[in-house]
């Protein structure tokens, strides 16, 4: 395991020769983390570019099946019940969006289909199947599936289902953790629990698709050491992937409303920096960082305006790494219980979940064709 007294390869060229070998593949080009882009390129062998898609799912912690008014973050709006935007075909999207990727990017070899506004689990199986078999087979570029999702809506059957796809896909379970402390959750109106997030990846783990978990960075009342057991977590649960988000506030949500009333701070850029480092010395060194900020269309957002300038806040956490001299994993302590001797536990998904998804049928806004 990596540890922070590896970085030096031995002085005389064969124990650096070694040295190298047993250096992750990043270590060895002389990253600072695990990104994501890199990561993509050494498994598929060129570029692969995520597409998104908007299926037309609804959330649980929308309609009522946990609760309503979504987390206070989010604008759930487009994706209410009772949604009035017309949804193009599921091909459709993946056309155009391939398209706009094309016209940026000469060199894309695959392309992954995003599921990723709302909770992409939430329908009967037989409708995730034909929708994830239809974004799969509508172009011979499409190398595979990411799915964004909820900790309480992973059933074992769409678990199964996404473990039969990863065979011969590259697949990829993203769950809305967002930090390990109930009252953070609970501030944020989510609905669920850590130990929702403990059960479901206990049981999504070690299949063949990758584990993913977002987070979220400066939720008021966390302090630097809650933040931080939130990094200790992620090598504890095993997960494959992470994405990193500053917390940040868009018009038409609750959070938004608070913030433009002054009644919530956002954390300051250069603190932000630095948490993110922090953060990651704690993760392991496998783990693979799909993302480290969060942003909104400028015309949307409300706080903070810097987390719009992104690929200066990254080249900023890269900097922040070189003035440490430290790594991704640098402080990662292996748990006493190795993630894969986690015994897998009794499916959780919460009964009104269980009892919406069977009763309600068909999702009638999906566009499947
Ligand atoms: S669970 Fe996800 S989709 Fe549902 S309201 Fe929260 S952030 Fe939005």
């Amino acid at each position: 395991m990596h540890s922070s007294t590896d970085h030096s390869a031995g002085s005389d060229p064969v124990s650096a020769a070694i040295s190298d070998q047993s250096r992750l593949a990043w270590q060895a080009e002389g990253a600072r983390f695990n990104a994501f882009g890199k990561a993509l390129r050494r498994r598929h062998g060129g570029r692969v570019q995520r597409v998104s898609i908007d299926a037309g799912f609804t959330c649980p912690n929308v309609d009522g099946a946990v609760t309503t008014g979504g987390c206070n973050f989010c604008d759930n709006r487009s994706f209410s019940p009772s949604r009035r935007i017309r949804l193009q075909r599921v091909a459709d999207q993946l056309t155009e969006q391939i398209g706009r990727v094309q016209k940026r990017y000469s060199d894309v070899r695959g392309y992954i289909a995003y599921f990723q506004p709302a909770t992409n689990t939430y329908a009967p199986i037989d409708q995730l199947r034909e929708i994830f078999d239809l974004a799969l087979n509508s172009d011979d570029r499409i190398v595979g599936l990411a799915v964004g999702t909820r900790p309480d809506c992973v059933p074992d059957s769409v678990l199964d289902l996404l473990q039969e796809l990863a065979v011969d896909h590259d697949v990829s379970l993203e769950f809305g953790m967002q930090t390990v402390h109930d009252e953070s959750l609970a501030w944020m109106n989510r609905a669920h629990t850590h130990a929702d997030m403990i059960n479901a990846i206990d049981r999504a783990r070690d299949r063949g698709f990758e584990c993913c978990s977002h987070i979220i960075l400066g939720v008021p009342r966390e302090d630097h050491a809650m933040m931080m057991e939130s990094a200790v977590e992620i090598g504890r649960l095993g997960f494959d992937a992470i994405k990193l988000h500053n917390l940040y506030s868009v018009r038409g949500t609750p959070l938004g409303e608070e913030v433009l009333a002054g009644k919530v701070e956002m954390m300051r850029r250069e603190d932000y920096v630095r948490t993110v480092v922090d953060f990651l010395e704690r993760v392991p060194p496998e783990v693979i960082v799909e993302r480290v900020s969060g942003d909104a269309p400028p015309n949307y957002l409300i706080e903070p305006k810097w987390c719009a300038d992104k690929q200066n806040i990254r080249r900023e956490i890269e900097a922040e790494f070189e003035r440490r001299d430290s790594r991704q994993g640098d402080r990662y302590v292996p748990p006493e219980v190795k993630p894969s001797d986690r015994p897998r536990p009794a499916d959780a998904t919460p009964e009104s979940i269980r009892n919406r998804i069977d009763t309600r049928g068909r999702l009638p806004v999906l566009k499947m064709q």
